[in-house]
């Protein structure tokens, strides 16, 4: 299944989609806070999908990321492979929906893309050691954009502003709540070419793993976003260009590039 938040009428909402329509699911408001997907039962109204406004699919409490998680990718910037997760957190304000401006700000020479396969946390979890526990609280997959200033995280000690930017973390368009992990496929396309393709199975740590080492940090909650890493093949991007992160199964996350204005900062 398929679901996504859309606005119409003025409003956001949460839908279904179904056969080129999104539907509105019935949902029992405060039936467990911070997780608006709940109740999945159609409702009455829906929409053409091309006459809504696509958003991004969740408002999660934090954007946890994985670095280094695919061997291809840590040798092609001379890192090595590591022996455990390596987490750093993305601001949920960079958050920017398909179809939505990335903006390179003016401070960075070196803005790459690192399409990723998202998970989104359906149930509030911590402290987990199952690997059918953790899988167990997924709502769904959806396509990242993991943007990233290259030369700032060269030059900072950590990751915070080089990934932190306003609208570096395009996500969406829809969370797919059924998918096999293990035939999954990741590819990001710049104006139409192939510049990064990875399998899922190719991952240092799988999506169990990843979800389980989180949760020993901090509790996981509804609508949180996981960034599962990025294959081989990261690269800058330019104003002008159009970057489109596909993930087998899920679909088709869009975003043009644009510079941003002068930096008061
Ligand atoms: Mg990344």
């Amino acid at each position: 299944m398929k679901i996504c938040r859309f606005r119409v009428e003025g409003e956001a909402r949460y839908g279904v989609l179904e056969g080129g329509r999104v539907r509105e699911p019935r949902f029992d408001r405060g039936e467990l806070p911070g997780c608006q997907y709940v109740n999945r039962q159609p409702g009455e109204k829906s929409w053409p999908v091309d006459t809504v406004e696509i958003l991004p699919p969740t408002e999660p409490s934090k954007i946890v990321c994985v670095g280094r998680n695919y061997r291809e990718h840590a040798a092609e910037l001379h890192n090595p492979i590591p022996q455990e997760p390596l987490l750093f957190l993305k601001p949920p304000s960079a958050i920017i929906a398909s179809g939505e401006p990335i903006l390179l700000p003016d401070v960075s020479r070196q803005v790459d893309y690192e399409g990723e396969l998202g998970v989104v946390i359906g149930k509030r979890c911590s402290q987990l050691s199952d690997a059918a526990d953790a899988l167990g609280c997924v709502m769904g997959y959806t396509c990242l954009n993991d943007v990233t200033a290259r030369d700032l995280q060269q030059a900072d000690v950590q990751f915070t502003r080089a990934k932190g930017f306003d609208t570096f973390c395009p996500l969406g368009p829809f969370i797919e709540t059924e998918l096999k992990l293990e035939e999954v496929t990741v590819e990001t396309l710049v104006n139409g070419q192939r510049k990064q393709f990875g399998r899922v199975s190719d991952m240092i740590f799988p999506v169990d793993a990843i979800i389980r080492y989180i949760s020993r940090v901090m509790t996981l909650e509804p609508g949180d976003v996981i960034a599962t890493g990025t294959p081989a093949g990261v690269g800058p991007l330019r104003a002008g260009d159009e970057v489109e992160i596909v993930v087998s199964g899920v679909g088709r996350l869009k975003n043009p590039v644009r510079a941003k204005g002068e930096s008061k900062f």
